[in-house]
């Protein structure tokens, strides 16, 4: 087998590669405006109830109407999920892996319909969609050599006239709640870890992405993977969410989203339930507030880089984004006012077009974050943008505060959305003090020339990913497990060594002769 490496990013400023992006949404476009159904045991249901699907760049444009699971089509999958267990968790580890390699191929093979799907149906601008194919892509191909390295399970003693083993078998019936900012990534790699680990699932894609998830389930029928391992069920929370969290059968729920719905599900799963004989585990993959330490003595124009780009990408939509800059005082005003000059160089508009900054997702996302523009003005002082256009598209500038204490609302609370607040440190062990003063522990970037400064950030900046001397965003599977602390999640760190055995349980075997 050929080590595993990260799928490479696409050139844009090449023609053949912005011609390719074109042939995908025409791809794509063949099948706007369609019906899309729940997928259960391979069986196509069309419900009556349907949600909208819409490009949150052009309201107008509908990407499709998709099926919504009730609570009958919720135990009919539940149902089938169970059966289906019976015999997938039996499979060999190299079928499982198998499927993971032919998918991640078939998803190379579809680049440009994807890449063009998340352009379209999570608004995302080319580089940022054609990461998100590649994550994907990659996820598949990491998990599937992981799978196989479990097979032996892990060496164990023996003493004379006995042998023991230590082997990995599956859970059971696993729930994947996954977002829609990394819409393909983080759907089909929690999909992937939780199938490829032997459990059966249950996928509840964001109701702002079903239609790309519906799509990997073709990929995944087409990579041979039996019926009934996956049943794709998009639906209301409220209608259900807590009513599969709840359910007796459920062994595992694997979610990324928002804090409160991430608590929310902790808690219910963590009920036992009349009939219920697995303590629900739950992988939980929540928000966070993340900070760059800019120390003094450094070149501020690649600081002041890295903070844009982590900022502002994805409209600063992502949990790994930089909201938080703590700069030390000898360079704060010089470093804000480099971030504030490249900024003002953004462009925003239609992602289709080539803007480097596209909308964000629905109204209740401008909605939220105009209200934390309003606090940012009160909190502190508006250096540029703060304006919203939510004409055609759900447009939001990007935005950056300075003056403000590093506990303001503004620099504890996760907007979503691309605003950053700029606050000033005494010193390098203030700088780290305020860094770690949030309930979030996802990413933290420090930039230094300092060796010693970098190992005291390594000690004691309490994040699950920490970065020296570049941005916070763009965690590599393989390369930089993702996954934070405190209120960001449980630690379980996606695209990393240990992934897999969150959703399996070992197993000893002792036998005497
Ligand atoms: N893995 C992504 C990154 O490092 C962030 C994932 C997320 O926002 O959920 O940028």
């Amino acid at each position: 087998m050929i080590d595993y490496k990260h799928e490479p990013f696409t050139d844009f400023s090449k023609q053949e590669n912005k011609d390719m992006v074109a042939e995908g949404i025409k791809i794509a476009q063949e099948y706007f405006g369609q019906d899309f159904p729940l997928v259960i045991n391979g069986e196509r249901i069309m419900t009556e109830d349907k949600s909208t699907v819409y490009n949150p760049a052009k309201k107008d444009e509908i990407i499709g109407y998709m099926s919504q699971a009730t609570q009958k089509e919720a135990d009919k999958a539940m149902e089938v999920a169970l059966e289906t267990f019976k015999s997938w968790r039996n499979y060999s580890f190299e079928f499982r892996a198998d499927v993971l390699f032919k998918a991640a191929e078939i998803v190379r093979r579809r680049k440009a319909e994807f890449t063009a799907l998340l352009i379209k149906e999570a608004g995302k601008p080319w580089n940022e969609a054609d990461a998100d194919v590649a994550e994907g892509i990659d996820f598949l191909n990491y998990y599937a050599r992981l799978h196989l390295e479990l097979k032996n399970g892990k060496k164990v003693e023996s003493r004379p006239g006995e042998y023991n083993q230590f082997h990995y078998i599956p859970l059971g019936v696993g729930m994947v709640i996954s977002p829609w900012n990394f819409a393909f990534a983080i759907m089909a790699g929690t999909t992937a870890a939780a199938l490829v680990s032997g459990n059966t699932v249950l996928l509840k894609p964001s109701s702002s992405t079903p239609v790309v998830a519906y799509k990997f389930i073709e990929v995944l029928e087409e990579a041979g993977l039996p019926n009934g391992v996956v049943n794709f069920i998009p639906g209301s929370s409220r209608e259900i969410g807590d009513y599969l969290v709840d359910h007796k059968d459920l062994s595992f729920v694997s979610f990324t989203g928002s804090r409160d719905v991430g608590v929310r599900i902790y808690e219910r799963a963590a009920k036992v339930h009349e009939g219920q004989v697995n303590l629900k585990r739950v992988i939980a993959e929540m928000g966070g507030k993340d900070t760059i330490v800019v120390d003094s003595g450094v070149d501020l124009d690649k600081a002041a880089d890295a903070i844009v780009a982590s900022s502002f990408g994805f409209s600063g939509q992502k949990c790994s984004a930089c909201s938080r800059v703590i700069a030390l005082e000898d360079i704060h005003d010089e470093l804000l006012e480099k971030v504030v000059e490249k900024t003002q160089k953004l462009t925003v508009g239609d992602p289709e077009t080539g803007a480097y900054m596209g909308p964000v997702i629905d109204e209740a996302s401008v909605k939220k974050i105009s209200e934390y523009i309003e606090i940012g003005k009160k909190e502190g002082k508006l250096e540029v943008g703060g304006n919203i256009d939510n004409e055609t598209g759900h447009f939001v500038y990007p935005t950056v505060f300075s003056g403000l204490k590093h506990d303001d609302r503004l620099m504890q609370e996760e907007i979503f959305g691309p605003v950053v607040g700029f606050a000033k440190a005494k010193d390098f062990d203030q700088a780290i003090e305020f860094a770690n003063d949030t309930d979030y522990g996802l990413t933290g970037a420090v930039i230094t020339t300092s060796r010693e400064k970098m190992e005291q950030a390594r000690r004691d900046f309490h994040v699950g990913n920490l970065y020296f001397n570049r941005g916070c965003t763009g965690a590599i599977v393989g390369y930089q497990p993702f996954g934070g602390f405190k209120m960001s999640g449980t630690d379980s760190k996606a695209g990393g060594p240990d992934y897999l055995l969150l959703h399996m349980q070992g197993k000893t075997t002792s036998e005497m002769f």
